[in-house]
This record gives C-alpha cells, structure tokens and sequence, in this order.
C-alpha cells in the first residue's frame, strides 16, 4: 500500500498527513478550500521544523515527508489511486455522508475508507456506501504526530480482514490501536465530553473561574492540561457537535450542551483556532504556549 488521502486540512487532516508522510505513505491531501490547504502544509512544515530544531528527524526526513504530500482540491482527482482514504473533515453528518458517497463512487473497489469522527456513527457513515464491510473507524488523537492512541471503531458491518489490516496499518505508524465498539461517542469522547460540559457548567454557575477551573484539574488530578483550555484546542464548534451526538444517541438530559457553550459557538469563539474561546490567543501568546506543551 502507497497511497493514502486524507479528506480535510484542518486540525486533525494535517496532523493525519503528517504522520503517514513521514512515514513514507504518498499522501493525497484533499481540501475543498485552497487557504485551508496552504495553512496546513505551513503547520506541517513548522511542526517538522520543531522536531528538526530537537533533533527528533533530519533535515532530510523533513524534506522527505513534505515531499511525500500532494494537495488536491477536488475529490475526484485526488482518491483515484488511494488504498486508504482517511477521512477529517468538519464534524457534521450530513457532510461525512455526503463525502462518503462521494468516496464509494470515485475510489478503486479495494480502497479502505476510514473516518476519523469524533462521535458520528461509523455504520451510519458506511450505510450511503456500497461496501459497508471496508468502512471503519480510525479516530486519531490531537496533535496527532504526538499522541499514541487511535481508536480503531468497528461498525456493524466492518470484515475482520479490515479491523486487521487497520490495526496492523496503525502499529506501523508507531500509534497504539485500541478495539472500540459503534455507540455514540465511542469510549474517548463519550468520557472526555461530559467532563468538559461540567468544566464549562461550573464556570457558568459561577462556582470558579476559568483558570482556577483548570488549575484544580491540573494540579489535583494531575492533568497536564485544563479540562477549558483543552475545549479550546480541540475546537468549542467539535465539543459542541460531539455532546449534540451524545445528547441525541442516547437520548438523556446529562449530555446536554451547557448554554455557556452553545453561546460562545454562535458568538464565532471556537478556542485556538479562531484567536479566542475561555482563553484570549491574540498576539499568540497563549497559542504559542499550548503549542509548546506538545512538540
Ligand atoms: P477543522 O475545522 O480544523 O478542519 C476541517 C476541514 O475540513 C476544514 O479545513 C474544511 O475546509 C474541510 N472540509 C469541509 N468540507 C470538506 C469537503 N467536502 N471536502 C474536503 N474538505 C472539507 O476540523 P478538525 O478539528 O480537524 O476535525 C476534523 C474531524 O476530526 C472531525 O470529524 C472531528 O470530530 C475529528 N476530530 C477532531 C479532533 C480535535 O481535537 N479537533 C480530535 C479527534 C477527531
């Protein structure tokens, strides 16, 4: 296997295409927006310049890897010789639906189609497609070239040939898969989220404030970061779709989102990437910290 795309450039598609170029995977790197593109090749390059900067790679790994990835704006042109696609687009199910479709029909018969959702079911997402048993789960971490998890989904229909093969694909990348079932949320976020709604609803009761919130968690649970601070780096519009998927699958109150969240969604705060959420990363000050926590 040499080519894998990977669907969206963002967050977690950059990080994706990073990892699988470096090591030695042709990556097709596919964004509807050209912008989007250009700022995760320039997150990728800086992120290997950091690893060069601590002697984790060489300058020629760096120039390897980026010259490992080639970037496509349409779908079409850049799935038709992938072995895997790996998808990352936004959070919203009428989209990866939309995207998987897309897939079936534009991609070799054998090509494995993986989604990286935080929460969206893998077998509805494998429903649109003609190959139900080669749809899976491949939910990666963030940042993604340094966390080891991935938690591989298996959906009702995923063939054990794949959940192997996925498996195996994830240990060559130096990540440690972990065999999770298709229920809302799977096992990360169906923990993590809730945590995050109390973080926000204490701080909406008034109980603390944002960094005291963070700091109880870091130093009294040994966290290495604040559950709010956190929020802001996986992105307040994902938390906010992950709880809705919760809320909705299983159907009861605890997950609802707090108020405070839906409101600093609509008011455009997502965390880092949009300058503000809980903290202010304007002049990159803050910004320049979380990225130094984890590079
Ligand atoms: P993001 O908003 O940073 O990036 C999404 C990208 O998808 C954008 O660049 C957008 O232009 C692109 N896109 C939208 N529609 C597209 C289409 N039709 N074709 C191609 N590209 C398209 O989002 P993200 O945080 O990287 O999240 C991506 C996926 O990864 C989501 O499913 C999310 O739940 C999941 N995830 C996120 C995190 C996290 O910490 N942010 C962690 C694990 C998993």
């Amino acid at each position: 296997m040499k080519n894998i795309a990977v669907i969206g450039a963002g967050t977690m598609g950059n990080g994706i295409a990073h990892t699988f170029a470096q090591f030695g995977y042709n990556v097709q790197l596919i964004d509807i927006s050209e912008a989007a593109l250009s700022k995760g090749i320039a997150t990728i390059t800086k992120n290997l310049d950091r690893m060069v900067a601590k002697e984790k790679i060489s300058t020629t790994d760096k120039e390897n890897t980026l010259a490992n990835i080639t970037t496509y704006t349409s779908i079409k042109k850049g799935v038709q010789y992938a072995s895997l696609v790996v998808e990352a687009a936004t959070e919203n199910k009428e989209l990866k639906l939309k995207i998987f479709k897309e897939l079936d029909e534009g991609c070799p018969d054998d090509t494995i189609l993986a989604s990286n959702t935080s929460s969206i079911s893998i077998t509805e997402i494998a429903s649109v497609t003609n190959r139900q048993n080669m749809v899976i789960g491949m939910h990666f971490m963030n940042p993604v070239p340094i966390m080891k998890l991935v938690e591989i989904i298996r959906g009702y229909n995923t063939s054990d040939e794949v959940m192997k093969f996925t498996i195996d694909l994830t240990k060559e990348i130096n990540k440690t898969p972990v065999e999770v079932n298709d229920y809302p949320g799977f096992v990360a976020n169906r923990i993590l989220m809730p945590m995050i709604n109390e973080s926000i609803e204490t701080l909406y009761n008034g109980v603390a404030g944002v960094s005291e919130i963070d700091e109880v968690m870091k130093l009294g649970m040994a966290h290495p970061m604040g559950p709010l601070q956190l929020a802001d780096f996986i992105g307040l519009d994902v938390c906010l779709s992950i709880l809705n998927v919760l809320y909705e699958g299983f159907k009861n109150p605890k997950y609802a989102p707090c108020p405070l969240l839906v409101n600093m969604v609509n008011a455009g705060k997502f965390g880092v990437k949009s300058g503000e959420g809980f903290y202010d990363y304007s002049e990159n000050r803050k910004a320049e910290k979380v990225a130094k926590m984890f590079v």
